[in-house]
């Protein structure tokens, strides 16, 4: 654009209807874009209007995950068309990246990538916007907080027990922002044997319970755990081949969990 005044995030608007929840994590690998993209499509599937906003620099795997993979948004008089993919529509930082080269970004770029994705994007009239964030509790976090004041945080954390230090960061981060963390969703909680049925805690237990206790002291506001996806090869196989699934299986343990999860925001 070659304009110089920056446009107006259109969910920062006193009056907006849109619910705007920022997907964190203190680590990668925690299975956040994994539960950005199933919440997304199951909203989208019980009939909302869904976006999803892929800020995650070291991963972008969102559209891949989504069923988008190479799709590209489209540019329309001077606003940016996403594509759209299992009824959700999305607009992630490697469409705009060339190849898979890594890039080095850095607080600001990663800023004005953000305010573009929001304001630049044609969202139409959204019922809810997910913002898959980069890992950790950096700079991105007081980023959403200013450009999306009323986002509300879903932190999502496996059972090992370290999570909870990453909570108390996340926490007084959102306590200086004056962010409502909406609640924990705990992943790969455990994996159901396929010979006994008897549950395997490959990441032990409790990380869920702990990082919202944690949460809820620093915050002084109740954050609840908002429910527990178990390890399912079903739900890695629907994000490697962009079949989510809360949609190819809503009724296994993981599909299911994730619409209980779903329902809830
Ligand atoms: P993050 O966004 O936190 O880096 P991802 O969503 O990319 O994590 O997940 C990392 C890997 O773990 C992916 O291959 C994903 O399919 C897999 N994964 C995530 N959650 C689960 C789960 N509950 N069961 C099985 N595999 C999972």
């Amino acid at each position: 654009r070659g304009g110089t005044a920056e446009r107006e995030v259109p969910f920062a608007k006193p009056g907006s209807l849109t619910r705007v929840y920022a997907v964190a994590s203190g680590k990668g690998g925690v299975g956040k874009s994994s539960v950005t993209v199933n919440l997304a499509a199951a909203m989208a599937a019980d009939g909302l209007k869904v976006g999803v906003v892929d800020a995650d620099i070291y991963g972008h795997s969102v559209p891949r995950m989504l069923g988008a993979g190479d799709s590209r948004p489209t540019q329309v008089e001077n606003m940016i068309m996403p594509p759209s993919a299992n009824g959700v529509k999305v607009i992630s930082i490697g469409m705009f990246t060339p190849g898979n080269a890594p890039v080095v970004w850095r607080g600001p770029m990663l800023h004005r990538a953000l305010q573009q994705f929001l304001a630049d994007v044609y969202w139409g009239d959204l019922d809810v916007l997910l913002l898959d964030l980069p890992p950790g509790t950096g700079d991105i976090a007081i980023s959403v907080a200013q450009l999306v004041p009323n986002a509300e945080i879903l932190v999502v954390t496996t059972p090992q027990q370290a999570a909870a230090e990453v909570a108390e960061r996340a926490g007084s981060i959102a306590v200086q922002t004056h962010q409502k963390i909406v609640g924990v969703v705990e992943n790969m909680s455990g994996l159901p044997c396929p010979h006994c049925d008897e549950m395997v805690d490959v990441f032990g237990t409790g990380g869920g319970q702990t990082v919202a206790d944690g949460l809820t002291r620093t915050t002084g506001a109740n954050v609840p755990v908002l429910g527990s996806i178990p390890i399912d090869v079903r739900l890695r196989e629907g994000g490697d081949d962009g079949r989510p699934v809360v949609l190819t299986d809503p009724e296994s343990p993981a599909g299911a969990a994730l619409r209980a999860i779903a329902g809830k925001l």
